[in-house]
């Protein structure tokens, strides 16, 4: 019996790594076929930042659509000057994540134009253009490998003395070390499974590592317990300090201190300004501003919701 037993146990361990590597290799092949369309052009340039001036972010009366039937994004147009942070809200749907993948150039625009520095993005080659843009994502997707590699991912040739630095800027360091291999734990599916705060500082450390001159933060739609949550806003807002950054917020109190406020709603700007100006021109900001405040509700899109209702 147990001679047949080890073999079938294998074939078990076996068959459940075939799965998991054909559902890597799913999300491989989504991914390439994102990104089909998206072709360096033939004279295309490296994007390289000053330290010193920062890089400029220019949405010009872009029109987008991910399908030709349907519309996502009418003539947005605004600019994040160096150095400076705007952040977008608006209910789920309104094409708030869209603009991040677009700066990412995961997708072409139809018309108008993204410029970083006063060039198309379309005239930068896509690897130097990802390179100068750290994102933390509301859900970061972990690689089924060590703690110290999903870290590193952002810059392969990091140090671990410098994966080390960047865990304990991002306040995951002593966590890490209570794990029972330290920065050797696999995490990820097949490994040890971290919470969304867990996850998502594993994504701010990899940023810092990786030490972009541009940002992007996609708040997390669901709270993360009150502790985390103010730990990687404060990161947030000091990584974001030196850098010309786009914040996706959910939570208007996030965002209060942004230079600039976008409003989305079905894909146009329908508000923008500062917090202030915001609240005093008594639009859909200050309602939704106002309904969180009285705890109706705690997410941004909610709001939006029940003001349809
Ligand atoms: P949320 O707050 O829920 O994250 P959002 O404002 O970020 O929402 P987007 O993710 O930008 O919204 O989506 C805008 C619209 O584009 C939605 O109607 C969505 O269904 C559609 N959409 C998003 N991704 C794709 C895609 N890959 N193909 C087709 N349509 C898409």
């Amino acid at each position: 019996m147990l001679q047949l037993y080890v073999p079938l146990n294998f074939l078990g361990v076996l068959y459940r790594e075939i799965k998991q590597s054909l559902a890597d290799m799913e999300k491989l092949f989504s991914l390439l076929e994102q990104n089909k369309e998206v072709a360096d052009q033939e004279h295309a340039q490296a994007l390289q930042i000053s330290e010193l001036q920062g890089a400029a972010i220019r949405f010009a009366a872009v029109n987008f659509s991910y399908e030709s039937k349907r519309q996502i994004l009418f003539d947005v147009d605004f600019t994040i000057p160096a150095g400076s942070t705007t952040a977008v809200v608006g209910h789920s749907g309104s094409g708030k994540s869209t603009l991040s993948r677009l700066l990412f150039r995961f997708y072409d625009i139809q018309s108008g134009s993204i410029q970083i520095q006063d060039r198309d993005i379309r005239s930068y080659t896509q690897s130097s253009l990802r390179n100068a843009i750290g994102i933390v994502p509301q859900d970061t997707v972990l690689f089924n490998d060590s703690i110290a590699y999903n870290i590193a991912y952002g810059r392969p040739d990091a140090s671990h003395e410098e994966v080390v630095a960047a865990a304990k800027a991002a306040f995951i360091h002593d966590f890490v070390e209570s794990l029972p291999d330290g920065y050797q734990t696999t995490v990820g599916e097949r490994g040890l499974k971290l919470s969304g705060g867990e996850k998502q500082r594993v994504a701010i450390a990899r940023t810092l590592l990786k030490n972009p001159a541009i940002l992007i933060f996609d708040e997390a739609t669901s709270a993360l317990d009150s502790h985390s949550e103010q730990m990687i806003q404060a990161q947030i807002k000091e990584i974001a300090r030196s850098r010309t950054s786009l914040v996706i917020a959910h939570r208007l109190s996030t965002i209060v201190d942004a230079q600039q406020i976008l409003v989305m709603d079905q894909g146009h700007i329908i508000e923008r300004g500062t917090h202030q100006q915001l609240m005093e021109q008594r639009g859909k900001y200050a309602q939704m501003w106002e309904r969180q405040q009285s705890g109706m509700s705690d997410d941004a899109d909610d709001a939006e919701d029940e003001d349809k209702l």
